[in-house]
């Protein structure tokens, strides 16, 4: 999974506002892309001596394997040898510190983005001192970082999988069923309704796999496995899904890399079930 970057080890900072030196990298976003330099077909993380004075202070994202690195707001006008490049090119990459480093960026430099103003009384927000938080100038107001749990589930009818085809991803690729964990909700609770709501069918033997952070929406990603229960026929909402159907290990659609807590999860079934 992406996230998984052993040996390479990723300490996130405390949010502080520093001079950023030479030889540090620094993660410029700007709408939703982030500055990079560019060699033949690979991104490379800017180091501040290469923006020269077009970047100077930043915010402390944290440390790669001991050095620090940086996130900042980029200016509308890129530096020559540089572009701004989306998230969906960095997902591209093959490089898995680089990835998760610049998403992780992304995630809270959107966070900071945000919420610039309280929200409660409008005065500015400032980086809270003792912890991964903003606090209000005025009313002290305490904002955390955006996380919002969803699950996604494996769902499993004897030897077959259910996958299906979401409406707002593009490409023709199936996944598993996904959904945002609503307020006052368990989170097996949420699998049922979510279950219900997109594919019709009841689920039992709900059982925890593990979890995954997904920066690109602030979301952590909590995978369960779980079987088919009942006998509904599969009943597709037609509004976040478009199909969905039972697959067997050896006929599966095209689905998602090893990237994602989903695309292992579907490749444990297709171990586990091949002939
Ligand atoms: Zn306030």
């Amino acid at each position: 999974m992406i996230n998984e970057i052993a040996p390479n080890i990723f300490n996130i900072s405390l949010l502080s506002r520093e001079a950023i030196k030479s030889e540090e990298q620094v993660l410029c976003y700007k709408n939703g892309k982030v500055l990079m330099k560019t060699l033949e077909d690979k991104f490379l993380i800017p180091k501040k001596n290469e923006l020269g004075e077009w970047v100077t202070e930043g915010i402390l994202l944290g440390e790669v394997d001991g050095e620090k690195c940086f996130i900042a707001e980029g200016k509308d006008k890129m530096p020559q040898g540089f572009e701004y490049v989306g998230m969906r090119d960095i997902r591209g990459q093959s490089d898995k510190l680089f990835k998760w480093v610049t998403a992780v960026g992304f995630h809270l430099f959107s966070w900071i983005s945000d919420n610039k103003f309280c929200g409660r009384c409008g005065s500015s927000m400032e980086f809270k001192e003792n912890e991964r938080a903003l606090k209000c100038t005025s009313c002290k107001n305490i904002i955390f970082p955006k996380l919002s749990p969803a699950i996604i589930v494996a769902i499993t009818k004897g030897d077959k999988l259910l996958l299906a085809k979401n409406k707002l991803h593009p490409g023709s690729f199936y996944s598993l069923i996904a959904g945002y964990v609503e307020a006052g909700e368990t989170i097996e609770e949420t699998v049922k309704r979510e279950v219900m709501e997109e594919v019709g069918i009841n689920v039992k033997n709900i059982r925890y796999y593990k979890s995954q952070p997904w920066p690109f929406s602030s979301s952590l990603m909590l995978g369960f496995f779980a079987e088919y229960d009942g006998d509904k026929p599969i009943k597709v909402d037609g509004i976040e899904l478009s199909h969905a159907d039972w697959f067997d290990a050896d006929n599966l659609p095209e689905i998602p890399n090893k990237d994602s807590v989903a695309g292992e999860m579907i490749r444990i079934f297709r171990e586990k079930n091949k002939i």
